[in-house]
């Protein structure tokens, strides 16, 4: 069976625990005001892969990934390619390799809990938690996420929550404390990351002819995302793991 990949980041440190083989997979039914993939979002993108070659490539960071590492699945959406998703890590899982899927929650279909109950982990990019400005910002309705929270929970699995803090979209006490409420329905959350805007991805919009939709808007301010994380309650411990400097 084959994939459609975006790209492939080796030595990645910052997509789940330990170093990490990161496999972007192509297309993604969300458009993110503040999305730096913009190319991985059709699927007519990116290029073919095989089960193998992910194993091939997997295989080749084992001595780096340690007790915490292994590969991980981000995008575009991952969870679109439910089907090669779960017999990629199926294939992984058989040679002891760990896998987690870095999702947006904004696709669910027949393959979706499959491939979660597979996975070790998974990384939950939260939009916001409020349906309206979830909509605002993903371009797409928060059912899914519901429908994937159920999944996750159902099949206990352990999640790294993930908030990608906005100037005047996201970033006020308010918002956290709505993002504190929110995480309390999942069951086993392990971290929570409050990663900071920045506007590094604006020339790729250029290229591709596409409007950045925010224009004028500044990276975030590290001491303002600091004390944010401060507000952080669930897990307490979580804080204490938040990645700095993004
Ligand atoms: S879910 Fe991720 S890849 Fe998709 S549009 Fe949003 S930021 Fe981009």
């Amino acid at each position: 069976m084959r994939g459609r990949l975006h790209s492939i980041e080796t030595f990645g440190a910052v997509d789940g625990p330990g170093i990490r083989t990161v496999f972007f997979m192509q297309g993604c039914p969300a458009r993110c005001l503040y999305c730096h993939n913009p190319d991985s979002w059709g699927m007519d993108g990116g290029r073919d892969i095989e089960i193998k070659e992910i194993v091939h490539w997997a295989e080749r960071g084992r001595p780096y990934y340690g007790s915490k590492g292994g590969v991980t699945f981000s995008g575009g959406e991952p969870l679109m390619q439910g089907k090669f998703l779960t017999q990629a890590i199926r294939a992984l899982n058989d040679v002891g390799i760990r896998s987690a899927i870095d999702t947006s929650g904004t696709y669910v279909d027949e393959y979706t809990e499959d491939a979660i109950r597979e996975a070790d982990l998974v990384l939950l990019d939260i939009k916001h938690p409020m349906s309206d400005r979830f909509e605002i910002i993903a371009g797409r309705k928060q059912e899914t996420l519901f429908e994937l929270i159920d999944i996750i929970n159902r099949n206990r699995k352990n999640v790294w929550i993930r908030n990608v803090v906005v100037p005047d979209i996201n970033d006020t006490p308010e918002d956290i404390e709505l993002l504190n409420e929110f995480i309390k329905k999942l069951r086993y959350v392990d971290k929570v990351e409050l990663l900071g805007y920045h506007t590094m991805a604006v020339n790729k919009y250029a290229k591709l002819g596409l409007t950045y939709r925010l224009k004028g808007v500044p990276p975030m301010d590290g001491a303002k995302l600091n004390e944010l994380r401060k507000l952080v309650t669930i897990p307490s411990e979580a804080v204490s793991q938040v990645v700095l400097g993004e």
